[in-house]
């Protein structure tokens, strides 16, 4: 990630470029099929979190067990991929978009988000060194 031109940027797969407030619009402009409100964003939201925690949880299930490679094997073929890497990323992109779409109905940008946390990161960071190096 990288600031050019005041617009933070992100770089994509096979080096695109993709910048943020480019996303932002493909989220609203979809968003715009739907007339939901905030709640129905946020239970979205929380819905697709539950999605990366039932993959997460059958990827680390599924590695106690001798045929995990088979498994994981057997659901490409079939196109499941439940327990796979790819699904991971597939469910994260779903909670992205959720998440970018409750900050536009919460009248927030991503950039937005982005500089409150890292502010709070710093603030963090702060008092953490604060108490341990006391
Ligand atoms: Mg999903």
């Amino acid at each position: 990630m990288f600031k050019s031109n005041g617009a933070l940027l992100f770089t994509g797969v096979k080096n695109n470029i993709m910048d943020i407030k480019e996303f932002e619009e493909k989220v609203r402009a979809h968003s715009q099929d739907f007339d939901l409100s905030l709640v129905s964003s946020t239970n979205a939201l929380a819905g697709e979190v539950g999605e990366v925690c039932n993959v997460s949880k059958k990827m680390e299930y599924y590695k106690h067990f001798p045929t995990y490679n088979t498994r994981v094997d057997k659901e490409i073929l079939e196109g499941k991929r439940i327990a796979h890497p790819d699904k991971l990323k597939d469910e994260l992109g779903d909670v992205l978009f959720y998440l970018i779409q409750c900050a536009q109905r919460g009248g927030f940008t991503v950039e937005d988000l982005i500089v409150s946390q890292s502010q709070k990161l710093d603030d963090m960071s702060v008092k953490l060194n604060k108490h341990f190096l006391k």
